[in-house]
Parts: structure tokens; sequence; C-alpha cells
């Protein structure tokens, strides 16, 4: 099939004239997904023409478009001809009049902009959408684009936004009461919460500012465990956080390092099997998180779990089945 993906166009730190690119240079969950269900596509044979990530490297059957904004993307649909359209951007970068079979993927928590033919990437996220009828289908995740390591240095990790929702304070007063030091790296732009944690916990948190590259993937094939304690309530914008489908988990278990997690949203959905789920606002003395520690699976059943379940070929076919039932639907 000839599929054109569609990303929110996000400018990269400080710089004017870059862009968050696929895979992005550090933090990034929507252009990590994109990445590796691209993988997925292009090793099915499919055909991508990515937009909204100028910069990003193409490869053959992969174009990457220089397009940023809707009038933009308008011109290079129709100058590509796509079969079908898929939106990541929650309708930011979508033609203002759909002449083409579109499924979009939510990203976020609650209602979509657009709910025709969404997808969702979990249970939870779905069932706050209010569209129960609607596919779930997993983030996937590229085990090549993973270092894998049996071995495990003494520290415990957070990846992601150093935000209130994301659970780094949780996860920092996990690791103080294992013993252990913990790594947190992300950007911080919550900048009081950061001091927050940094003041509470000075002798067990190294904060390492956004990483990307190899030392991203090193800091995830090494660590013990990776922290998800995500949290439902307390986040600058109010209201309730469901996580929606937490990227960092499968990165973790296909690098060979399981995931202790709060059962937010997504993750007690996605966690039995490549860590232990902790149900949030717990409580945790020093033998318990011991006891958390020791009960984790091994490096090899997180890796094998991980490829199995979220493999990106697997998830790249569920979504072609939606692409051919899409188009399939709207010829007749
Ligand atoms: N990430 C990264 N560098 C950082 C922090 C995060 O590469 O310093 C990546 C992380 O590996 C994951 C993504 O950013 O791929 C965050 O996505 P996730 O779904 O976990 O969180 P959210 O999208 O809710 O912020």
């Amino acid at each position: 099939m000839r599929i054109a993906m569609l990303i929110p166009p996000f400018r990269y730190g400080a710089d004017p004239t870059q862009w968050i690119t696929v895979p992005p240079q550090g933090y990034g969950g929507i252009q990590w997904m994109a990445a590796t269900l691209i993988d997925g596509l292009l090793e099915l044979g499919h055909d991508v023409l990515l937009l909204g990530a100028p910069g990003s490297p193409a490869r053959r059957r992969l174009t990457v478009s220089e397009a940023t904004t809707r009038a933009e993307v308008t011109d290079a649909l129709d100058a590509w001809s796509p079969e079908i359209v898929h939106d990541h951007s929650n309708t930011e970068l979508l033609p203002e009049i759909e002449t083409r079979p579109t499924v979009s993927t939510h990203h976020l928590n609650g209602i979509p902009a657009r709910r025709h033919n969404g997808v969702y990437l979990s249970r939870a996220q779905r069932q706050a959408a209010d569209a129960d009828k609607a596919p779930v289908i997993r983030i996937p995740v590229n085990p090549a684009r993973c270092t894998y390591s049996e071995a495990k240095d003494d520290y415990l990790l957070f990846l992601g936004r150093v935000s209130v929702h994301k659970g780094p304070y949780q996860a920092a007063a996990f690791a103080c009461a294992a013993g252990l030091p913990i790594k947190i790296a992300g950007p911080a732009w919550e900048s009081d919460y950061l001091h927050q944690l940094l003041s509470d916990f000075p002798d067990t948190v190294e904060y390492l500012g956004e990483v990307g590259g190899t030392d991203r993937a090193r800091l995830l094939a090494r660590a013990r465990a990776l922290l998800a304690l995500s949290q439902t309530h307390g986040g600058p914008f109010g209201g309730r956080w469901i996580e929606p489908g937490a990227t960092v988990v499968s990165e973790a278990a296909a690098s060979g390092t399981p995931v202790i997690g709060s059962d937010n949203g997504c993750l007690s959905e996605i966690i039995p099997g490549v860590g232990i789920v902790i149900p949030e606002g717990t409580p945790i003395d020093r033998a318990q998180a011991r006891a958390a520690l020791t009960a984790l699976p091994s490096p090899a059943h997180v890796r094998e779990q991980a490829q199995h379940r979220w493999g990106h070929r697997r998830i790249a076919a569920c979504y072609v089945s939606v692409y051919q039932r899409t188009t399939q639907q709207s010829r007749s």
C-alpha cells in the first residue's frame, strides 16, 4: 500500500530551524512509535510518505516530506497520492476536506478531535474516549533499535517527561526506599516540580536532562528496572491523566529491562509479563521495594515478551488490516 503518515510538527529545542525527527533526537513518544511502525510497514513491503517531521532520514520506500502546515500537507498528499492517510496529529495536519481514506491513532487523553476510524493504544485510553468498538493496537517496538543487555548496573531508571503525571517523584521515593540510586532522564518543563524532587531526594537522584542516541539506549539496557509510576491526579493542567500507551515500557522490555509501574491507564494492561504493577498510592518501605525488585522477570524473558507482543512487524500487520478495511469501506 501507499501510506501517508502524519506526525505533529514540533520544533526541536531552541533551534528554530530544526524539527523533531522520526526517530526523535531525544524525547518523543509519537516519533518513536512512528519510527517503529514505519520500520514494520517497510519490511512488509509497503511505501510510506512521512509528513510533519522534516529532516528525518529517508530510505528505500520511505519518502520524507518538508511539509509542516495543513496547506503544505494537502499539496504533498495531492502530489504523492496515498491510498491511505494515517494521522497521528490529532487532525492538526489533516486536510480540511477529507478526500482519502483516513485512520487516526489517538496519542492523548480524553476524546480525540476525529473519532471516525480511530485506533487506540490501550483499552483504558479507548474507554476514556468513549469509543468502545474501536480497535486497540499497542505501541510497537523494533528490537533492532534497542540495545539488549543481560548484565545490569546498580541503578533504577526513569525515562520520560519530568512531570507530575509520569511519576518521577514516586520513582525517586521508591529508589530511596530500596536504597538504590535512580537516574532520571527527560525534559523538565515543570521546573518547580523538578526542584522539589531534587531537594527531597538529593542522595538518590541523578538528573541527566534529555537524552538520545546511544546514551539513551545504554541507560535503558543497563538499568535494574524502569520505573513507570504514572499518577492519575495532580498534573499542571488539572483533570485526570490516564496513561495512554507508555512507549517506554516496550522499549525497556526490548532492552531486557523489567518495569515497575503503577496501575494507571494502560500500565496494568501491558506490564504483567514484563514487570510488576503496584497500585497507585501504595506506600513502599525497604522490604517491599526489595521484594518487588527480587520478583522481577529476567532480561531474556522480558525481551522475548516484548518481541512477541509488540514486535514492529506484527503491529504493522495489525495496522495494514485496519488500512485495508478502511479503503474497502470507502470504496463501497
Ligand atoms: N525519551 C527520550 N529521551 C528522554 C526522555 C524520553 O528519548 O530524555 C523518549 C522515551 O524513550 C519514549 C518517549 O520519549 O520513547 C516518551 O514517550 P512515552 O509514551 O513514554 O511518554 P509521553 O509520550 O506520555 O510523554
